[in-house]
C-alpha cells in the first residue's frame, strides 16, 4: 500500500539527488546562525576556498579545491532510535553525497554517565556502526536510497586517540561557567544527584573536540544539540583568540610552518555551522509526545529502534499514547502526540504535511496506528535486512572501520599537533 521505500520530502520536491545526472548545486541544506533563525538560507558553496592543507587559516602550497567537511556522530548507549535515524543519519546519508564526511561513533561519549556495562559497549559500538552502513553510509556498497556507493569515512571515536587529547587542550581553555549552563547538563546532573560525574559535565567539550580535530564546516544534528554546537563554535573562537593569530605566528621563525605544513597564523581552528533538519529535528517519545526519544529512556515503549522487528513495531505503536481529539492534525500545542504521530509518518512515507493532512487528517486513532506502522515497518525492512549481510559477512565492519580510522587520525592528528604547536608544546623528537 505505501508508495516508496525512501523518498525524503526534500527528494519529492526536488529533482533526486540519487540521480547523477541531476547537478549538485546549489545545495539545499540549511544553514544555522541563531537559536531563533529559521533554515532556509543555502550553505554558499560546498567548494570550499582554495586549500592544500586541512587548516583553516593562511595556506601552504600552490591551491587546490577543498571540498567542504561533514562530521557527525551518534553515541553507543543503546539502540539507534528514529529520532537518531532521521534527527541525524538520514541526513549524513544525504550530505555524503556533496560533503567530504566523516561519521562515527561516538563511543568515549557513551561513558560520561559513569558505571556503562563494557560488554554491553562493545556490542552496541559494532551494532550502531553497522547501522551507519545499513542505512547508506557504507563506502563500499550502494545502499538504500539507490545512490552510488558513498564516499563517507566511518570509524570509531576511541580509535583515534587525538579526540581525547584535544578535549584535554581545550578544558583548560573552557570556563567551568559556560558548561555549567548546559541545559542537557543541567538536566541530567539534576537526575543523577551527587553521583553525577565529571564526564558529564565535559562531555560538550569532547563534543567540541570531535568536530574541531577534522575543521568540519558543517555539523548535522537534532535539536537538542543545537546549544552545544553553541559552545563548540565558542570554544573554537577563544582558543583561536587565545592562541592564534599573530601570537601563533610568533612560535617560530619568521614564514615558517606549522606541524600540519601550513604557514603559522590565523584561525587554528574553522568554526562550524550547524544543520538542524527542519522535519525529524526532533522526534518526541512514543508514551510522551512533550519529551524527546531517547535511547536513555528506561521505558523501551518509548522509542521506535531502528532494529525493531514487525511485532514489536506493531505493539509499541498499538500502546502510544494518543489523545481524544476527533481527527488528526499537526501543530496543536494541546496535541503533541498527533504532530510527533503524523511527522513519523510523514518522514518514512517521504510524503509532504499536506500529503499527510489529505490523507490521514480525518482519521480515527484506531484507522492511522496501522497505516503508521506499515510505514515505519516498511521504511526500515530493507535497512534492517542491509545490516544483518553486513553482520554475517565476516571481517566486513572491521575492514571499513580501519580505513575510517586510517583517513580519520591522518586529518585529526594534523590539527591536534598544530594546536599543540600554538600552545606552546615542545615538538615530539622522532
Ligand atoms: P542518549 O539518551 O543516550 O543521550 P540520544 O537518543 O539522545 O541518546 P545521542 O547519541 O545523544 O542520542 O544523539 C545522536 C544524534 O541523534 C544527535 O545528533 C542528536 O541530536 C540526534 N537525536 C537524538 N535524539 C533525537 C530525537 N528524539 N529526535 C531527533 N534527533 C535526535
Ligand atoms: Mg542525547
Amino acid at each position: 500500500m505505501r508508495r516508496v521505500v525512501d523518498a525524503s520530502p526534500t527528494a519529492r520536491r526536488t529533482p533526486s539527488r540519487a540521480d547523477p545526472t541531476v547537478p549538485c548545486s546549489p545545495p539545499f541544506y540549511p544553514h544555522y546562525i541563531s537559536p531563533k533563525q529559521t533554515l532556509t538560507a543555502p550553505i554558499p558553496s560546498t567548494k570550499q576556498a582554495p586549500a592544500t592543507t586541512e587548516q583553516a587559516g593562511t595556506e601552504a602550497k600552490p591551491k587546490t579545491e577543498r571540498r567542504k567537511r561533514v562530521l557527525s556522530g551518534v553515541q553507543p548507549t543503546g539502540s539507534i532510535h528514529l529520532g537518531n535515524y532521521f534527527g541525524a543519519i538520514k541526513n549524513w546519508v544525504k550530505m555524503q553525497e556533496e560533503f567530504d564526511a566523516f561519521y562515527c561513533v561516538v563511543d568515549l561519549h557513551a561513558i560520561t554517565a559513569g558505571g556503562h556495562d563494557p560488554k554491553e559497549l562493545v556490542k552496541s559500538t559494532r551494532s550502531s556502526a553497522a547501522i551507519y552502513l545499513a542505512a547508506g553510509l557504507d563506502p563500499a556498497r550502494s545502499n538504500v536510497l539507490g545512490l552510488d556507493p558513498a564516499r563517507s569515512n566511518v570509524f570509531v571515536q576511541s580509535h583515534v586517540s587525538a579526540h581525547s587529547e584535544l578535549c584535554w587542550l581545550l578544558n583548560c581553555a573552557t570556563p567551568i561557567g559556560w558548561l555549567e549552563k548546559m541545559i542537557q547538563f543541567k538536566e541530567k546532573a539534576r537526575k543523577a544527584g551527587e553521583d553525577v560525574s565529571v564526564g558529564l559535565l565535559d562531555y560538550p567539550v569532547l563534543m567540541a573536540s570531535d568536530i574541531l580535530l577534522y575543521n568540519a564546516d558543517i555539523v548535522p544534528v537534532g535539536e537538542d544539540q543545537r546549544q552545544h554546537l553553541e559552545l563548540t563554535r565558542d570554544i573554537a573562537g577563544r582558543v583561536n583568540n587565545l592562541y592564534g593569530g599573530g601570537k601563533w605566528k610568533k612560535m617560530g621563525p619568521k614564514g615558517s610552518r606549522a606541524p600540519s605544513g601550513r604557514f603559522r597564523g590565523g584561525e587554528i581552528l574553522r568554526v562550524p555551522d550547524a544543520y538542524i533538519p527542519e522535519a525529524g529535528a526532533r522526534v518526541m517519545s512514543l508514551t510522551d509526545g512533550s519529551a524527546k526519544m531517547s535511547k536513555s529512556n528506561p521505558a523501551e515503549g518509548s522509542r521506535i529502534n531502528v532494529l525493531d522487528s514487525p511485532d514489536e513495531i506493531a505493539k509499541k505503536i498499538k500502546r502510544c499514547k494518543t489523545d481524544a481529539f476527533e481527527g488528526l492534525e499537526f501543530g496543536n500545542p494541546e496535541r503533541p502526540e498527533a504532530t510527533n504521530l503524523l511527522t513519523m509518518y510523514q518522514l518514512c512515507t517521504g510524503m509532504t504535511k499536506e500529503e499527510v493532512l489529505g490523507e490521514c487528517g480525518s482519521m480515527r486513532w484506531g484507522d492511522f496506528k496501522p497505516a503508521l506502522t506499515d510505514a515505519v515497518i516498511e521504511h526500515l525492512t530493507p535497512i534492517q535486512a542491509r545490516y544483518a549481510e553486513i553482520v554475517e559477512e565476516e571481517g566486513y565492519l572491521d575492514g571499513v572501520l580501519k580505513k575510517g580510522a586510517d583517513a580519520a587520525n591522518e586529518v585529526a592528528e594534523k590539527t591536534v599537533a598544530d594546536v599543540r604547536d600554538a600552545m606552546g608544546f615542545m615538538e615530539r623528537i622522532h
